[in-house]
């Protein structure tokens, strides 16, 4: 009997070859890593025998050396490796980003809520 051969990956040709064969693409263009993912969501794999966290990788291939900064996800999904969707950035950056995604969507909800009211107030003048 044979033992499985564990591919180890060495080079940054083989590690993108292994996230195109372990991830698949969403209704909403995210690139959704298959494999391990760390306790925070992250995607994570062995490069050079090293745990790497995916995104991160991505991001630098895609933007260059990363130099202390963090790989935001505009997306929000953290196992996503679609490089349009990573970029770097400050821990600032990544909150004031937050912010203002979850601001347009209170505002979105808000309008539903005035929206539901307003055919409720017509609902009862019929
Ligand atoms: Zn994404």
């Amino acid at each position: 009997m044979r033992l499985a051969k564990i591919r180890r990956i060495s080079t940054v040709e083989q590690m993108l070859a292994r996230i195109e064969e372990n991830s698949i693409v969403n209704s909403s263009g995210c690139k959704i890593w298959m494999g391990a993912r760390s306790d925070c969501g992250y995607a994570v794999a062995r490069f050079k025998g090293k745990l790497i966290a995916l995104h991160r990788f991505v991001c630098e291939q895609a933007y260059g050396p990363l130099k202390g900064r963090n790989a935001n996800h505009h997306c929000d999904v953290p196992y996503c490796l679609e490089s349009t969707h990573i970029y770097p950035g400050t821990q600032t950056q990544n909150i004031k980003d937050w912010w203002l995604r979850k601001r347009r969507a209170d505002w979105q909800n808000r309008k539903e809520e005035q929206k539901q009211l307003l055919s409720e107030l017509l609902d009862d003048a019929w």
